[in-house]
This record gives C-alpha cells, structure tokens and sequence, in this order.
C-alpha cells in the first residue's frame, strides 16, 4: 500500500491501547495515515479531552489536490469532506472501502468529538 501523496509505501504501525492493539498505516515523509472504518469504530470510542489542533496541519500541503485511494485496485480516487467546524480540515475518504486518509494533525483534530459521530454528518449518513 502507497501514501496517496507521497506513492512511497506506507509502514504498518500499531497503538497499544488499553483494551486492545489497533493497527494503522502510516507514511513516514508526510506523517499522514490510513485508517480502516473498525479502527475508526474503536478510536471512536478515546475521547482525549485534547483541544483542537488545527495549527499542527501543514499549510504546504494542497489538501484539494485529488487522491487516489491506496488501498482499492484498480486504484479509485477519494472524496473530500469537509470539517464542519473548519475548512482547513478536509478529509479524504474512499467510498469502496471506506478507509479514510488523515493528514498530519487531522486525526487530532476531529478526534475531540467522536471520529464516527464526525464522519457520519460529514458523509451524509445517519
Ligand atoms: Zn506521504
Ligand atoms: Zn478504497
């Protein structure tokens, strides 16, 4: 599996939780990661009491700039969906698979109030 920016290959990269291991890929030039809905589905769940940290997403990074999802053959490109709160956040998301592409900081940035609960009104879906 490539980064969708970068096309270098992404690292397998596990978070040791309490209750369990989750697993993620993740890219090590631009610090973006790839995340399965179930991992979506468990992180979900750790509500940090982190404030939001927009300021730690790169403003280099041209997040309109279309991306192909990593993980679908043939390779399908992504759709972008905007943070309601802030426009700077624009995710990437695969309708096929639905793994999700954050760049670096936006994971943080959407996880204060629930990932799911997030992309579930971003993505139309109840
Ligand atoms: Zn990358
Ligand atoms: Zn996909």
């Amino acid at each position: 599996m490539n980064c969708p920016r970068c096309e270098i290959e992404l690292t397998e990269a596990f978070s040791t939780e309490p209750t369990q291991v989750i697993e993620y890929n993740s890219c090590s030039s631009c610090e973006g990661i790839w995340v399965s809905k179930a991992v979506l589905n468990y992180m979900e769940r750790i509500q940090e009491p982190v404030a939001f940290e927009f300021m730690s997403i790169d403003k280099k990074l041209d997040q309109l700039i279309g991306l192909d999802c990593p993980s679908c053959v043939p390779s399908k490109l992504m759709k972008k969906a905007e943070h309601p709160r802030d426009t700077r956040v624009i995710m990437d998301y695969c309708n096929d698979c639905e793994g999700i592409w954050l760049d670096k900081g936006e994971l943080r940035a959407i996880q204060q109030e629930g990932v799911l609960t997030t992309l579930a009104r971003l993505l139309g879906i109840k």
